[in-house]
């Protein structure tokens, strides 16, 4: 399983920020159960609890390589 988990990750930097968080803290970046790799952009307080505001990577924050297209999330999002 943890090689299906790595292959998305392009550099050591984007693959220690989503694997080297300490449990309690809140995941900024992640990857969804569809496989699309997320970045949480907000915090929002809903009568439900706290709500994550979070968008797709379209590229690595770090080194700039492109990891998915909005096209391929579209299509795993609309299941
Ligand atoms: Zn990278």
């Amino acid at each position: 399983m943890n090689e299906a988990r790595d292959e998305i990750f392009c550099c050591d930097s984007l693959k220690e920020v989503v694997a080297g968080l300490p449990a309690p803290a809140a995941p900024t970046v992640y990857r969804a159960d569809n496989g699309v790799l997320m970045m949480v952009v907000g915090l929002v307080q809903t009568e439900e609890g706290l709500g994550y505001l979070d968008q797709a990577i379209m590229h690595c924050p770090f080194c700039g390589t492109k990891l998915q297209d909005a096209k391929a999330i579209a299509e795993k999002v609309s299941h």
